[in-house]
């Protein structure tokens, strides 16, 4: 299913050729050396200023005719470690690396819209930031542009991103306002005590007992702790300890992820955890420590935006508009959501005739490409409404 669109035969045709050469050689976070020149030589061709940033990020700024707000448009360009089994003719040429979440055709759309919104400057109402951004896989690339000041110059009213999403049908764009996703945080606990004699545990301090309480007790922050209409999930994913049958471990070493949505619950998780880990090693009377990984915290989907942006594409275009719910994936998008309204869509590419079915990270991973043309659409149609005042954001106009 493809929708009628604005967006002129030819315009999508070269942002599929980009695509396709982006994906033949995928680059892995802050080493898109290729990619960012690629979109520096195309900015550079339609005469969009453009300038490096965070190693590896470029933005690009176009400016309108016509006075009015300034809107950010993201796209990310790393590719992930994984080997590609698609099938697709025009399949990574680097071995043990591919674009398996879709960020080749998130960077072609972007430099699509903004041949568009260039070649009609004239009619444009305030600027577009254009934000091709490395290392979204990790260890990320959102907040090292920040600090390098790409929502500063100039100041960024709105920001938006699209993210090819399989769930999908090819073309439908994915609104959904509050939390998107999840904050998803590492944690790694350490238990020591004195090893021994499997038959003289009274002489040994086990450290076997108290893992396996700390394991059942840390599920009350998720049962007992947390209000059960908001969501956390605590996972210990390994275990690590112990010799043999009849020796007493001295040590155990566990990790887990704690997922959760709402940032007060997400900062109070390090310290329930530390209570209920020191405090179980002290009546085991073992030592415990614990330490915190923290990644992107989950993206929050400004909703007066998400509303406007909704009905503003309901009335102005034919593309077909979703809720999907939300997902506990992770995406560093988060941190300029944090900085200015931010609104991140989902792209349908699911196509069962082609193939595109299967998840962001599989070595199967196949998008629709037929949803190019909704995609640029969609970045073409938020930055003219966010320029020109037709979504309102921010401070009055003149204010
Ligand atoms: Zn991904
Ligand atoms: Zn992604």
């Amino acid at each position: 299913m493809t929708t009628a669109s604005i967006i002129a035969p030819d315009v999508t045709a070269r942002a599929i050729e980009i695509r396709r050469r982006i994906h033949r050689f995928p680059e892995l976070g802050f080493e898109e050396e290729r990619t960012a020149s690629l979109v520096e030589r195309e900015l550079s061709d339609l005469g969009i200023a453009h300038r490096r940033v965070a190693k590896t990020g470029v933005v690009g700024v176009i400016d309108g005719g016509r006075p009015g707000k300034v809107a950010a448009l993201r796209a990310d360009m790393d590719a992930l470690p994984i080997t590609e089994r698609s099938g697709e003719a025009f399949s990574s040429e680097v071995a043990g690396k591919m674009h398996a979440c879709g960020h080749d055709a998130h960077t072609a759309m972007l430099l699509g819209a903004a041949g568009v919104l260039q070649r009609d400057r004239a009619t444009l109402a305030g600027k577009v930031v254009l934000l091709f951004q490395p290392a979204e896989e990790g260890p990320g690339g959102a907040l090292p542009m920040i600090e390098a000041g790409a929502l500063d110059d100039p100041n960024v009213d709105a920001a938006m991103m699209l993210h090819v999403d399989v769930r999908l049908p090819t073309g439908a764009i994915g609104l959904t306002a509050g939390a998107v996703n999840a904050a998803a945080d590492e944690f790694h606990i350490e238990i020591e005590g004195v090893g021994g004699h499997g038959a003289y545990p009274h002489i040994a301090v086990d450290t076997i007992p108290c893992a396996a309480t700390m394991v059942l007790a840390l599920q009350n922050i998720a049962a007992r702790e947390t209000d059960p209409l908001k969501s956390v999930v605590v996972t210990i994913g390994t275990i690590e300890g112990g010799y043999r049958n009849n020796v007493i471990a001295d040590r155990v070493k566990m990790t887990g992820t704690f997922r959760t949505q709402d940032e007060s619950i997400r900062t109070s998780l390090e310290g329930k955890a530390r209570r209920i880990i020191e405090g179980i090693a002290a009546a085991y009377g073992a030592k415990a420590t614990l330490k915190m990984i923290f990644g992107y915290p989950a993206v929050i989907n400004d909703a007066a935006l998400i509303a406007a942006l909704r009905a503003h594409l309901a009335a102005s275009t034919t593309l077909v508009l979703a809720d999907p719910p939300p997902t506990m994936g992770g995406e560093d998008f988060a941190y300029f959501a944090q900085r200015v309204p931010g609104a991140m869509l989902r792209l349908g590419v699911r196509n069962e005739a082609l193939g595109s079915i299967h998840s962001a990270h599989s070595a199967l991973f196949k998008i629709d490409e037929g949803a190019i043309a909704a995609g640029i659409e969609t970045l073409v149609t938020f930055a003219r409404a966010i320029g020109s005042g037709q979504i309102a954001v921010g401070r009055a106009p003149g204010a």
